[in-house]
């Protein structure tokens, strides 16, 4: 009998409400909502933490070169070994480190949660990158945010450390520097985090671009330490490369679960390729660096708009003065999409995101927003 047959049966037996995904699929993920992404067709995109920067015609040649023969009819090498060695190169990973790669650190996410006992709980800060949150969900983990202090969205020890005693997590996330807020936390509570932790701590590095600090060096240190990175707020998002580090132990069990060909060819060529090229993304990145200050720099001094320090390639901002619904509405009606954060609620309420894009769109951004925070409401 095919599952569609056994469904039928059952609606005759008069379960007519029930659809055929309920009777199927666990009550955690019918409870969740899709991920969503706003379609961004005509706008000028500063939602998503993107580099936006594409490469010169020179370079996409070179890069033509690289994969034109590339065996597609085969599989990918299941190891990514020439890229995995770049990496470690790249990123300055110490050799006792096995690296393990995902198709996005979104993907490194999953399996880190899909390795967990059933009934584990897994820790991070509010807010905080919401992929977190979203796989512990579908996995049926418990999931347990602690608030970050309202003022300057630092680490709120007392309730830190009191979460971590009576929950106990198997995991807890912290990104460094923090997404959506974009400031660092105080090594000195990590570390303290760190030393009294009773399972895994995962630095998430996914803005280690931009931000001239890191604890890669701590490795050796702590044995419950993994730090976690991508390339796609480098500049290479549309790849999916993620990647993490840590303990051999760890990572050898992490290996066994990851489905073998998780890496495409053309990912592995392409990667490879680009992160030879350092000099190119250390250019991107260094623009991108100095943008972010002009712009927290011009944000600041619009009447109406707080602008929080961020370390990242985009800055959080606090509307005092209109709702921060109305402003993102009128900017995306003027061709510019941000990130409204503002539906997340709590510290968040009235805050929007913008990712520094290159000085023509920024300035375009702060031009308009001037203009809207001029109109009277
Ligand atoms: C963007 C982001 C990621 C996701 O990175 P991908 O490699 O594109 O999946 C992970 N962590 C944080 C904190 C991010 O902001």
């Amino acid at each position: 009998m095919t599952l569609n047959e056994e469904y039928r049966i059952i609606q005759n037996d008069k379960v007519m409400t029930q659809t055929l995904s309920s009777k199927l699929f666990r009550a955690e993920v019918l409870a969740m909502s899709a991920y969503k992404v706003a379609d961004a067709k005509n706008l000028i995109k500063l939602d998503a933490m993107e580099n936006p920067y594409t490469w010169s015609e020179e370079i996409k040649q070179e890069w033509l070169e690289v994969i034109k023969d590339c065996p597609i009819n085969r599989y990918p090498d299941p190891e990514a070994k020439q890229l995995t060695e770049i990496i470690r190169h790249h990123n300055q990973i110490p050799a006792e480190n096995p690296i393990l790669l995902g198709n996005g650190s979104d993907e490194i996410i999953q399996l880190l949660l899909m390795a967990l006992a059933p009934e584990s709980c897994v820790l991070a800060t509010s807010p905080s990158f919401v992929m977190y949150r979203q796989v512990a969900l579908s996995l049926g983990l418990h999931y347990q945010d602690v608030a970050l202090k309202a003022e300057d969205f630092s680490l709120d020890m007392k309730m830190m450390m009191q979460a971590i005693k009576t929950h106990q997590p198997a995991i807890i996330f912290l990104a460094y520097p923090n997404n959506p807020t974009g400031n660092l936390f105080n090594p000195n509570d990590i570390k303290h985090i760190l030393d009294h932790a009773p399972g895994l701590v995962i630095l998430d590095e996914a803005y280690a671009p931009f931000a001239n600090t890191s604890f890669m060096d701590s490795l050796k240190d702590y044995d419950n330490l993994l730090v976690m990175r991508t390339v796609s707020k480098l500049g290479l998002a549309g790849l999916r490369l993620g990647f993490i580090t840590g303990q051999q132990d760890i990572i050898e069990q992490l290996n066994k679960i990851r489905l073998p060909y998780n890496i495409n060819s053309l990912t592995q060529l392409t990667a490879k390729f680009a992160l030879e090229k350092a000099e190119l993304f250390e250019a991107q990145t260094d623009q991108i660096i100095a943008d972010r200050e002009v712009l927290a720099n011009q944000l600041n001094k619009i009447d109406g708009i707080h602008p929080y320090p961020s370390e990242a390639n985009f800055i959080l901002f606090k509307t005092l003065s209109k709702s921060a619904d109305d402003i993102f509405n009128q900017l995306k009606k003027r061709g510019i999409l941000i990130k409204n954060l503002s539906p997340q609620s709590g510290v968040l309420k009235d805050c929007l995101r913008v990712t520094i894009g290159t000085s023509e769109e920024n300035l375009t951004f702060i031009r308009e927003l001037s203009s809207i925070m001029q109109d009277s409401p």
